[in-house]
């Protein structure tokens, strides 16, 4: 490592500061005069995408609008996920996430049948060649009714242990029954020391109330801080005391709340030839001021769920404040140290002697720096290593 440069020009919390870089790590943080020309944040994680389908848009668009028709659009792709298609595409997605500075990211995994998918091998030895550039973990997304199942529940979960990244997960939807199939789920997640990670509710039938149990068994099983839940848009048509309740309950357990604001706004409310009224957002704002941690995620990118987007945070975090009215300053956290810390991964600090890895985003506040789509600079191990992409 070189010797020691000197970043002048640094916005940190409201303060221009300069930044002194050596062996890798930040060595020093001073107060410098004038304006800042730079807004420094942490690289960010994104807590929620899906590697196994990205990119397929173009060979796999659904029919209609909505959830259940992007679930079969997928479904019929499958028959094209061989190695090499899942390896280039999952690589691409790194390697768009790594451009943009993400440091971490955790995917679902489409679990379809009881048998492991190829899908997951694949993506668990593209994660051990992308180790040291973006840390990527795996959760499986399988039905309710698959993992709930004690036929083929206990061999997956097994599986997922001796194999992933300790973490097990469900896809929830006014599936019958789904107490007793959670509580089995948290038994194994319990039995095997594994954190939990839903797709619950994603629809707007205030009868979805699957976030409730998981709340509930949460707290039964003590497992705050282990449990994330993805959606959770039913709770966005549910009368506001039943919401409240369930909030505060949320915060009590230690759950954790991931916002999806692409692929909700894209999915949720949709018919052909009619503007949607309903956006299908988790109550975020009230959810965090109830106690709980709130994170974002890009989830979908280019595949039946959203056909747009990118491997970006700032990008996820730039829409989810026009979505849902946010001031950006205030929710930071939702892309770097609450996603890290949901993941359990390391949190991120700008702080001396911390490691030199952050983002510099162009505007003299974060107002400038995140009105349009930001000229970036990407410091990984106190080296410049991309300008914007
Ligand atoms: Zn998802």
């Amino acid at each position: 490592m070189s010797a020691a440069s000197v970043l002048d020009g640094i916005g940190l919390e409201g303060r221009c500061v300069s930044l002194t870089l050596e062996r890798g790590r930040i060595a020093a943080i001073a107060p410098c005069a004038g304006a800042a020309q730079w807004q420094v944040l942490p690289l960010p994680v994104d807590p929620h995408v899906h590697l196994d389908k990205s990119f397929i848009w173009p060979r796999a668009r659904p029919d209609a609008p909505g959830l259940f028709p992007a679930i079969e659009a997928t479904q019929s792709d499958k028959a094209y996920w061989t190695e090499a298609d899942l390896r280039t595409r999952a690589a691409r997605a790194l390697a768009e996430a790594q451009a943009n500075g993400i440091r971490g990211m955790r995917s679902h995994v489409d679990w379809g049948e009881p048998d492991t998918p190829l899908a997951w091998t694949v993506l668990g030895e593209v994660a051990a060649e992308w180790r040291d550039r973006v840390t990527l973990q795996r959760a499986p997304l399988v039905s309710l009714d698959i993992l709930g199942d004690p036929a083929h529940g206990p061999a997956i979960a097994a599986h997922v242990a001796a194999t992933g990244d300790g973490v097990l997960g469900a896809f929830l939807y006014r599936h019958a029954d789904y107490p007793e199939k959670l509580a089995r789920i948290f038994a194994l997640a319990a039995d095997h020391g594994l954190r939990l990670d839903f797709h619950v509710d994603e629809g707007l039938e205030p009868e979805a109330q699957g976030f409730d149990e998981i709340v509930r068994l949460t707290g039964v099983h003590g497992m705050a801080g282990r449990v994330l839940c993805g959606h959770a848009c039913a709770l966005s048509v549910r009368p506001a005391d039943a919401v409240a309740r369930v909030l505060d309950d949320a915060a009590e357990a230690g759950i954790a709340l991931c916002v999806l604001p692409t692929t909700n706004l894209w999915l949720q409310d949709g018919s052909p030839g009619r503007t949607p009224r309903l956006r299908g957002l988790a109550p975020l704002h009230e959810a965090r001021a109830a106690g709980v941690r709130v994170v974002f995620g890009a989830d979908n990118v280019a595949d039946p769920f959203y056909p747009f987007g990118s491997f970006d945070t700032i990008e996820t975090l730039r829409l989810a404040c026009t979505a849902a009215h946010l001031d950006p300053t205030e929710w930071l956290g939702a892309i770097t140290t609450d996603a890290s810390q949901t993941l359990g991964l390391p949190a991120p600090t700008i702080a001396p002697n911390a490691p030199a890895d952050f983002l510099l985003l162009h505007g003299a506040d974060w107002h400038q720096a995140l009105r349009r789509p930001p000229k970036r600079r990407i410091f990984r191990n106190g080296t410049k290593i991309e300008d914007t992409p």
